[in-house]
C-alpha cells in the first residue's frame, strides 16, 4: 500500500496586523545567491517539535503580516532556535522581504506543525530524497535518527541546479565520513557558473534515485521526499514502478502534474 503524507495548505497567507512579532533572526548565512540559512530564535522557550515539521515565519509588509511555512533543520531535542533554509523566489510575497532581513530583524514565528515526520522505531533503511531547500527537514531527521539505537541505515539524495546551492554540504560530508549517512549530492546544471569545479554526480534528482534504488530492497525501505513538486511526483513514480510502496512526501508549493523538476 502506498502511504502518502502531503503538506496541508500554505499556512496563514496574510494575517491581520494584530499578531505581534515574537522572534528574532539571530544568524544568517548566504549559501548561494539564491539560498540562505536563517536562524530564528523565539522570545520565549522553544515549543516542542518533531523532526520534519515546519514553522510559519511572518514579516510585516505594508502593514500586513505575510507568513509562509518553512521546515526546521534544527535538532528537535536541544535546539533553542529554528534553522531555516530558504530559497529567494523573485516576485514572491515574502521571500524578497526576508532576503533584505539581517541579524536582529524581528519576525512572527508560528508553532511547529506538520505530519511529515519519522515513524517511531522504524528500523528499515531510510531513503531521504530532497530537491533544493527540501533538504531542511532531512537535516533535522538525520540529527534525530543519529540518536536511535539501533540506528537505521540512511541514504540521503540531494538534487540542486547549481553546486553552490548544496546547503549543509560540509555537515553532510562530515556525517558521511562518520558513517551516519550515505550522502548523494547531484547537480542538474553542471555547466552553470554556479557549478564551477563540480566533479561529482550530474543529473536530476530522479535519475540519481533510479540508480540508487536499483540496489535497495523495497520491502525494507521507507522513502521520504521533499521539495519541488515536480521532483516529488517524478521520483515517487520512479520508486513505485520499482516496487517501493512506503513513500512519504512533502511538496513546498503546488506544481503542475509531472512537471520536470528544477533539480
Ligand atoms: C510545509 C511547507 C514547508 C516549506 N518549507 C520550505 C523551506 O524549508 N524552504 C523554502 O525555501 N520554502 C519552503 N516552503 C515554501 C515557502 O512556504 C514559500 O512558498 C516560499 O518561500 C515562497 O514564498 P513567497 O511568499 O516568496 O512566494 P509566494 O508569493 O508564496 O509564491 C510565488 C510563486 O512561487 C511559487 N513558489 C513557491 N516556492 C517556490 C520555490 N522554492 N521555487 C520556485 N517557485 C516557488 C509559488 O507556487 C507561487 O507560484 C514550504 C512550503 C510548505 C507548504
Amino acid at each position: 500500500m502506498t502511504s502518502v503524507l502531503t503538506a496541508g495548505p500554505q499556512g496563514t497567507r496574510a494575517a491581520p496586523a494584530a499578531a505581534a512579532e515574537n522572534a528574532t533572526i539571530v544568524a544568517r548565512d548566504d549559501v548561494s545567491r539564491t539560498v540562505a540559512r536563517f536562524v530564528v530564535r523565539p522570545d520565549g522557550p522553544m515549543l516542542p517539535f518533531t523532526a520534519g515539521q515546519y514553522v510559519a515565519v511572518g514579516m510585516r509588509v505594508d502593514g500586513r503580516l505575510i507568513q509562509r511555512p518553512y521546515s526546521s533543520a534544527s535538532h528537535p531535542g536541544t535546539a533553542d532556535a529554528h534553522e531555516l533554509l530558504v530559497r529567494h523566489v523573485p516576485g514572491g510575497a515574502l521571500t524578497p522581504h526576508l532576503w533584505r532581513a539581517g541579524v536582529g530583524t524581528r519576525v512572527r514565528l508560528g508553532p511547529p506543525k506538520g505530519l511529515f515526520v519519522l515513524a517511531a522505531d522504524d528500523s528499515r533503511l531510510h531513503l531521504l530524497i530532497a530537491s533544493g531547500t527540501g533538504l531542511a527537514p532531512f537535516v533535522s531527521m538525520v540529527r534525530s535518527l543519529a540518536e536511535r539505537h539501533p540506528r537505521p541505515r540512511i541514504v540521503l539524495v540531494h538534487g540542486v541546479s547549481r553546486a553552490e546551492d548544496l546547503a549543509y554540504r560540509d555537515t553532510l560530508e562530515s556525517w558521511a565520513t562518520a558513517g551516519l549517512v550515505e550522502y548523494v549530492p547531484t547537480v542538474s546544471r553542471p555547466a552553470d557558473p554556479g557549478s564551477a569545479g563540480w566533479i561529482g554526480r550530474m543529473g536530476r534528482t530522479e535519475a540519481a534515485v533510479a540508480d540508487i534504488c536499483a540496489s535497495l530492497e523495497p520491502t525494507d525501505t521507507v522513502a521520504y521526499l521533499c521539495g519541488n513538486p515536480g521532483m516529488v511526483e517524478n521520483a515517487s513514480g520512479v520508486l513505485r514502478v520499482r516496487g517501493f510502496s512506503d513513500i512519504r512526501t512533502e511538496s513546498f508549493w503546488e506544481g503542475a502534474a509531472a512537471a520536470p523538476s528544477a533539480a
